[in-house]
């Protein structure tokens, strides 16, 4: 039985990861530190002895008995408000936390993957983005310690393959959603759905014409299972092409939700990218790979998930003090 290790397991997509790697029949050690996953995504698994879990901080020594076949290295905060909150953990878990696993990959003779991001192409100036672009960030400004804990994870993790010929991986994962989602994390597609269920009006960042192309969760995960076992080294990009802008998106969830709510707009957080759409040519090419679900379908299962949650989850607010966070 192979034996996968998977960090960041109580998150949004380390949670599926796990239902997808037990379902190929591997054993999964699932690892976190919680601060931004939930217990809750994990509670199917309980009993499953395909299973263990391991609470940890993945930026302190990483110690595993069992022999490992791979690594998918998922801890990160990945909402922006999350990491404007804790923007020091950010940086420790892209850099630290993937030393650390990095050498653990070295050490069992594991193959791994690392999740980028879009966000390594900054507020890019070429459109849709090729894994050939480097990007356009502000090393300085808020967003920096995301994005450049993911430039550096990038190198870093490619320093390993050349200098220590650690089999790597890397995939560039562009915004993906699905149930398990946090309610309350800040990414658009919570912040929408929850303002509907909680009859509040929708706040759009900017004049909404920003766009995103937003990609299914079961998509997101058939893409990571066929990288990992292809022979691929580079970074391949991994989402949805279908883009819109977020002012389109806002009548979208409207008329889904079917709140009687308007929009309202807010302040564009500092270096937001203005457009984002990923080229998946690659993708195509290596891993026969093209996303299957399209947003009406992903968007009526994710907020069918929203709703069934209970009303004291629904009215939890983790970020009451968003602006401040998104300033200069
Ligand atoms: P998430 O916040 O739901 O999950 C991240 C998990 O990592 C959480 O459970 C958190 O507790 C855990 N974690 C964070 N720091 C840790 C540490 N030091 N030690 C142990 N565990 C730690 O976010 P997600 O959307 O599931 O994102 C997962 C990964 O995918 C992240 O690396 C993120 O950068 C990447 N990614 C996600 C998206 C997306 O659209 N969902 C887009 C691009 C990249
Ligand atoms: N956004 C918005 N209203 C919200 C939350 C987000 O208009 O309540 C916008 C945000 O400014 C960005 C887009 O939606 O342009 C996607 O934001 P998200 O936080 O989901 O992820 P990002 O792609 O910026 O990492």
């Amino acid at each position: 039985m192979k034996k996968i290790l998977i960090t960041g397991a109580a998150g949004f997509l380390g949670s599926h990861l796990c239902d997808r790697f037990i379902k190929e029949g591997y054993y999964v050690i699932g690892m976190d530190n919680y601060i931004t996953g939930d217990k809750k995504n994990l509670l199917h698994l309980e009993g499953n002895i395909n299973f263990e879990f391991v609470e940890h901080d993945i930026t302190e020594f990483i110690n595993i008995e069992k022999d490992l076949d791979y690594i998918l290295h998922f801890a990160s905060p990945a909402s922006p408000i999350d990491y404007l909150k804790i923007p020091i953990q950010t940086l420790k878990v892209g850099s630290l936390g993937t030393h650390n696993l990095l050498g653990l990959a070295k050490d069992k003779n594991a193959r791994i993957l690392i999740a980028s991001t879009s966000e390594v192409y900054g507020d890019p100036l070429v459109h849709p983005q090729t894994e050939g672009y480097y990007g356009n960030v502000n090393t300085i400004g808020p967003r920096g310690v995301y994005d450049e804990a993911k430039r550096f994870q990038e190198a870093i993790t490619m320093a390993y393959h050349r200098f220590h010929g650690v089999e790597t991986r890397i995939v560039r994962i562009f915004n993906t959603y699905g149930p398990r989602m946090r309610l309350n994390d800040g990414r658009v597609i919570p912040a929408f759905m929850g303002q509907a269920l909680r009859g509040e009006d929708l706040t759009i960042f900017g004049d909404g014409s920003q766009t995103r192309s937003f990609c299914y969760v079961d998509d997101q995960v058939e893409g990571i299972f066929r990288l990992l076992l292809s022979d691929y080294v580079e970074p391949v990009n991994i989402g949805n092409p279908h883009e819109i802008t977020i002012k389109e998106f806002a009548e979208e969830i409207i008329k889904l939700t079917g709140t009687t709510q308007k929009t309202i707009y807010q302040d564009l957080p500092v270096n937001d990218p203005l457009q984002r759409q990923p080229n998946i040519t690659l993708a195509k090419k290596l891993l026969n790979w093209e996303p299957k679900v399209n947003r009406a379908e992903g968007m009526k299962m994710t907020f069918d998930y929203f709703k069934s949650l209970s009303s004291e989850e629904l009215l939890k607010r983790d970020h009451k003090d968003f602006a401040k966070h998104m300033k200069k």
